[in-house]
């Protein structure tokens, strides 16, 4: 619809403006940008590729370390990783844009459905990978790689974990995050959608491995009164339910408050502002340079005529059935009660708590946001990849 601004805030590359900045790139032997990135994409050698006229090749250097390439295009934050590290930097030039170019050479085989892999040999030995986001499925293209059988167990409806429900609309849209799971799925990886483990005990026994990427748990809650009252909502059911549904369907107040200051609090203020909100503010306890987010993250809120309240610490929501302002006290110690009609709680996300993972056990694997306390897709493919090594080495076979 006409009145939601969801498009990509970083549009495609043309062609020639892809070629003309590939060829920026100095191709550094000692490449910074691979190092910063956390699956160490070899990201001269991708650019060269893309100077050269062959994307498809250039995305095979992308998605060999990274099976998440295509989603981490559009969603890595690029400046505090392979972009940030570019030498242009230091000359107080513009850095590559890596991400872009990136994106460029995945667009082109994942809108063209090429298969840059195959299915190894089967060993007839048997992986069971509880989770369905970025940890897990990076771990089950590798193992499928090598000629493991593979199975998936994931809660929910859709596969793709946070990178289908929970990225920023106009950084990543859900059918562009499902196109490149179902990429990893057409190696033959078996998908049980709507499947809650509780136990690891039975796929011990069924398994000769298992692999935990369920991520964090529920947003956190403020611990105060006036939570239950209708208009308060936490942060990723909110984004969920924009990302899963047409835009008018999901409701937003006029004057939105969102408590915390981390990237999904900037993600939440910002599309609660895209979706209509007449004032769409951050209410944060600490002062601006305490902020958790991202520079930029903070910069794009401030574009999108987000407002800022600091040092206002959350004592009560009020309401009469439903929420009219939020009371707060002020550096000064006094009582101040700001005004709306819906509340956004993005004080971060609790661990998990379906089940206890044993310790000790050698066929027993942990990754992604659940094993490093929550980053980015990039890090979970790479802990996903990682693990998948690390399960082929156990199972002793050789990279099919
Ligand atoms: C609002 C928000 C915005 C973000 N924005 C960005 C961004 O712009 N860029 C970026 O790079 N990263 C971003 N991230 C972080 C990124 O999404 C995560 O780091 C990444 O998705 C972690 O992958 P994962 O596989 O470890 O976990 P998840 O993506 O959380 O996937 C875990 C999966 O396990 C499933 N599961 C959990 N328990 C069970 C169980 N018992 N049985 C079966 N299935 C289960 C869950 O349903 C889920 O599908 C954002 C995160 C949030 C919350
Ligand atoms: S995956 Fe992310 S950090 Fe790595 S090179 Fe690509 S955009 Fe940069």
């Amino acid at each position: 619809m006409a009145d939601f601004d969801f498009a990509d805030i970083a549009p495609p590359l043309t062609p020639d403006y892809a070629l003309l900045e590939a060829n920026k790139c100095l191709f550094c032997h000692d490449a910074p940008c691979t190092l910063a990135c956390p699956t160490h994409i070899d990201v001269p050698a991708f650019i060269k590729k893309i100077a050269t006229g062959n994307l498809r090749g250039s995305a095979r250097v992308i998605l060999e370390p990274n099976p998440f390439g295509h989603s981490c295009a559009r969603a890595c934050p690029v400046e505090v990783l392979c972009e940030g590290a570019c030498v242009l930097n230091d000359r107080d030039e513009q850095p590559i844009k890596i991400a872009l170019l990136q994106r460029h050479a995945t667009d082109y085989v994942l809108e063209r459905k090429l298969k840059l892999f195959q299915a190894g040999k089967p060993t007839g030995k048997k992986v069971a990978i509880v989770g369905a986001g970025p940890a897990g499925l990076s771990c089950a293209r590798d193992l499928r790689r090598a000629g493991h059988a593979v199975t998936v167990f994931e809660a929910k409806p859709l596969p793709g974990g946070l990178s289908t429900y929970g990225i920023a609309e106009y950084k990543l849209k859900a059918d562009v995050a499902l196109a490149e799971v179902q990429d990893i799925l057409d190696l033959g990886v078996e998908l049980k959608l709507g499947v809650m483990i509780e136990s690891l005990g039975p796929l011990l026994e069924e398994y000769d491995a298992v692999f935990v990427g369920v991520g964090l748990g529920r947003t956190k809650s403020l611990g105060i009164p006036g939570e239950e009252l209708e208009g308060v909502v936490d942060a990723l059911t909110f984004i969920e339910h924009l990302k899963t549904h047409p835009y008018h369907e999901t409701r937003v107040g006029k004057r939105v408050l969102v408590i915390g200051a981390g990237n999904t609090a900037i993600d939440a203020v910002t599309q609660a502002k895209r979706l209509g909100a007449e004032e769409s503010t951050i209410v944060y306890r600490r002062g601006e340079d305490d902020m958790p987010c991202y520079d930029y993250e903070y910069e794009l809120a401030k574009r999108d005529g987000c407002a800022f309240r600091f040092h206002a610490l959350p004592k009560r929501i009020v309401g009469n059935g439903r929420v009219e302002g939020l009371e707060v006290e002020t550096s000064d110690k006094k009582c101040e009660t700001i005004p709306c009609d819906m509340i956004i709680v993005a004080i971060g996300q609790g661990p998990r708590g379906e089940f206890v993972v044993p310790q000790g056990n050698p066929r027993v694997f942990v990754g992604g946001d659940c094993a490093n306390g929550g980053a980015e897709i990039v890090n979970a493919a790479a802990e996903g990849v990682a693990v998948a090594r690390r399960i082929h080495e156990l199972l002793g076979r050789s990279h099919g």
